[in-house]
């Protein structure tokens, strides 16, 4: 049986089917597919809200009126897409295309009693996908839920985001998160998401490398001499499973607030930075002279200079 942790309020809200266009809005891993999955359950659940696990309906590993929409990572000629899409022929039917669309899914009736789409990463959806999306969300057959998953309501076209039902996820809180761990260091990677949580618990080893260079790094502020050596260390580390930068940033929580906000305006400017495609390089080099420079005024009890 599906395995969910909190949103007990948002679970609560579901269970009173209060719409039939519905957006799931938070970061990534906190759980909003999961709640999805679990309110699809439960509309055709044969004893209702919350599922029970045991009915027939329940029991279905994959279930004929449950429908996962997700963005097409490939083009057409099998190559890596430039940029994920969801595309007219996922929403919409399109001659010569193999797969059934989600008009068509839901054109027939349901086995059970409710039919269900998801729509993962709808703020991917192309602009004729989701115009196409616009007329379904406008007259959906009667059994019909759509649930849209979006980072959040700004991300999604403005007209898609009015027709629904706006939910929002919040990370879960230590104490949730904690039924299914105690191990501080994952706990400290989760940053209130599930979906990091079990990363950070697939490979300790890793996380504690990924931990200790973070540590690392920010004692060098204290005697900068290997201090680029280890920036260098932190950006490649951060190619693999674990970004060494969380830890860093999660540090910084112990920080004088007046320093501490200085600190994140510095990891600001290297988002901004990287986005302005600046080598890589130099814009760590920018960060790690500016954390030394905090690090030093906070050492000094000097203000900051900006
Ligand atoms: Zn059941």
């Amino acid at each position: 049986m599906l395995e969910l942790l909190g949103h007990e309020r948002q679970r609560k809200l579901l269970a009173a089917r209060p719409a039939q266009s519905l957006l799931f809005v938070g970061p990534q891993g906190v759980g909003r597919k999961a709640v999805a999955e679990w309110f699809a359950r439960g509309l055709n659940c044969q004893r209702g809200f919350p599922p029970c696990g045991e009915c027939e309906s329940c029991r279905l590993q994959d279930h004929p009126d449950f429908r996962l929409i997700e963005p097409m990572r490939f083009t057409k000629a099998g190559q890596l897409a430039r940029r994920p899409q969801i595309r007219l022929e996922q929403i919409a039917p399109r001659a010569g295309s193999a797969e059934m669309s989600l008009i068509e899914w839901l054109q027939t009736s349901p086995r059970y009693r409710a039919k269900v789409a998801v729509i993962d990463s709808a703020h991917l959806l192309g602009e004729q996908a989701g115009n196409a999306l616009l007329k379904l969300l406008e007259e959906p057959p009667s059994y019909a839920y759509i649930v849209l998953i979006a980072p959040s309501r700004e991300a999604l076209l403005p007209t898609l985001a009015s027709r629904s039902m706006t939910l929002n996820f919040g990370p879960l809180s230590r104490r949730e998160l904690s039924t299914l761990s105690n191990d501080e260091v994952a706990l400290g990677y989760s940053e209130g998401a599930v979906g990091r949580l079990r990363l950070a618990l697939s490979d300790p080893a890793g996380l504690r490398e990924a931990e200790a260079a973070a540590r690392e790094w920010l004692s060098a502020l204290a005697s900068p001499a290997q201090l680029l050596r280890l920036t260098a260390r932190l950006r490649q580390l951060a190619q693999g499973k674990f970004d060494p930068w969380t830890f860093v940033q999660a540090g910084l929580t112990a920080w004088p607030a007046e320093y501490r906000s200085a600190a994140y305006a510095a990891f600001m400017q290297l988002q901004d930075d990287l986005s302005a495609y600046v080598s890589p390089e130099l814009a760590y080099t920018r960060l790690a002279l500016a954390m030394r420079r905090i690090y030093a005024e906070m050492r000094a009890g000097s203000p900051v200079s900006r």
